[in-house]
């Protein structure tokens, strides 16, 4: 099939490289030319493991194709995709001006069989409120499908080639086939819904993981009072299959493009619709609570964190990718300088992009070992690899003192006792002296 993918972020580069992987011939498009320009040389404009080679591949075999003209990829494409994004708005709701306006300027180009996708995740009723302006503006016909993304970044190629389920929305038979004709070669189970019941799904699955999250972080912040460790208890609920383990890992918080502002957009939506928000605002309010708990122990640790040099271990909202939206080491670097420390920051991918962000106001170090150096503490912030597999033993000895705040709860009691020391203060079990 030939296929058009409007957007080349996270979501739309890996769908348009791995449609091409599975032997579409796909356009992508951006409106950033500067993006285009590295594309069509084979660089991707982020860090996603296996991303590039990808690109190249589908480049060298032309079945992948890059430009910043809508007319060159949408006209002749048998299926447009569109996946912009759908920033928050100030007061949490969501803002489909990018989607808008990419509808505006691939209409004109659309041909009369072409079905136009809506893989961003946006507020439900929008398909059919963006089928409406592309109908009564340019007087076309057009068959929309809702087709949400759950892919991760750091893992999203990995996810778009191994979905756990393809979730199409659409009010026609003949539109929904033809997606799922697409999408036929990952042999992925999939799910035909109406496109109001795809529009919630996605939100729905968001806000879900969200509040599993802030739930395990609430019972981790009861397990330091009580003298439980969460690491046994999210191990003993997990393996209950009702339950299930995955993100049941206490820590600092989440962040990243997503969960943050589909839950807020969820709330706006339960708001508008008379639905009590209350179990999506405790999900929010205990995010926010828990990206501030590491600088808490530290001013209960220090009483004061003036001139104190603090190292921070991982600044992206996640491992193995560069993006930096809403990652907890933003509030957490903020409040460190604001009372009175010094911060100085490692990670291996997400400085060119926290320097967007935090500038000056903390230093960058090349490597662990150097934002170690007479350090008062070290912050863990993001379980990189890199970093829970560092000597923690060994590298505490260029620091000024042996503490240590975990955020991510990266190294077990064992490997803890065997350093010379330490201080070791995780979330949701015993300190460790
Ligand atoms: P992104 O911000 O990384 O990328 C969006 C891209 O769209 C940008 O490159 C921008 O230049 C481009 N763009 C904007 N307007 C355009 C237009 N008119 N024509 C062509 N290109 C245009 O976004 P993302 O993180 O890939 O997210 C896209 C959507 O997918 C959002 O709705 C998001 O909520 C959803 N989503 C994201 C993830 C994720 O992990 N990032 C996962 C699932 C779903």
């Amino acid at each position: 099939m030939k296929i058009a993918v409007i957007g080349t972020g996270y979501v739309g580069l890996s769908t348009g490289v791995c449609l091409a992987e599975i032997g579409h011939t796909v356009t992508c498009i951006d409106i950033d030319q500067k993006k285009i320009q590295h594309l069509q040389k084979g660089i991707p404009p982020f860090y996603e493991p296996g991303i590039g080679e990808m690109i190249m591949n589908n480049v060298n075999k032309t079945k992948l194709f890059f430009s910043s003209s809508h007319r060159d990829g949408v006209a002749g494409a048998d299926i447009v995709i569109i996946a912009v994004g759908t920033p928050q708005r100030e007061d949490g709701s969501c803002n489909l001006t990018f989607l808008e306006q990419a509808a505006i300027d691939s209409a004109p180009y659309l041909e009369k069989e072409s079905i136009f996708v809506i893989k961003s995740t946006v507020p439900i009723g929008t398909n059919e409120t963006i089928q409406k302006l592309i109908e009564s503006r340019f007087q076309k016909k057009v068959q929309i499908v809702s087709n949400p993304e759950f892919l991760r970044q750091g893992s999203a190629i990995f996810d778009t080639m191994h979905p756990d389920r393809i979730v199409i929305g659409s009010e026609n038979k003949d539109a929904s086939e033809k997606i799922a004709e697409m999408y036929r070669p990952l042999n992925a189970p999939i799910l035909i819904t109406s496109i109001r019941s795809a529009e919630m799904i996605k939100y729905a699955s968001n806000a879900f993981l969200a509040t599993k999250i802030s739930y395990i972080n609430y019972i981790a912040n009861l397990c330091e009072q009580v003298g439980a460790d969460v690491e046994d208890v999210a191990q003993g609920m997990g393996t209950d299959k009702r339950i299930s383990p995955a993100f049941l890992q206490a820590g600092i918080g989440y962040g990243g493009s997503c969960f943050p502002k589909d839950v807020k957009a969820l709330l706006a939506i339960s708001k508008e619709n008379g639905i009590n928000p209350g179990l999506l605002q405790e999900t929010v309010a205990m995010n926010e609570h828990q990206q501030t708990i590491l600088v808490s122990k530290a001013l209960q640790r220090f009483q004061t964190l003036k001139e104190k040099r603090f190292a921070l271990l991982g600044l992206s909202f996640k491992p193995e990718t560069d993006d930096m939206r809403e990652a907890p080491s933003i509030p957490m670097a903020k409040q460190l300088v604001e009372l009175g420390a010094e911060v100085i920051a490692y990670d291996p991918k997400a400085v060119h992009n926290a320097k967007k962000i935090l500038g000056s106001t903390i230093k960058y170090a090349d490597s662990i070992d150097e934002a170690f150096l007479h350090a008062d503490a070290i912050f863990i912030v993001t379980e990189w690899g890199e970093i829970t597999n560092m000597d923690i033993g060994n590298l505490l000895k260029t620091a000024k003192s042996p503490i240590v705040f975990d955020g991510r709860n990266c190294f077990d009691e064992k490997k803890i006792k065997a350093c010379d020391s330490i201080e070791y203060y995780s979330i949701g079990k015993p300190v460790l002296f």
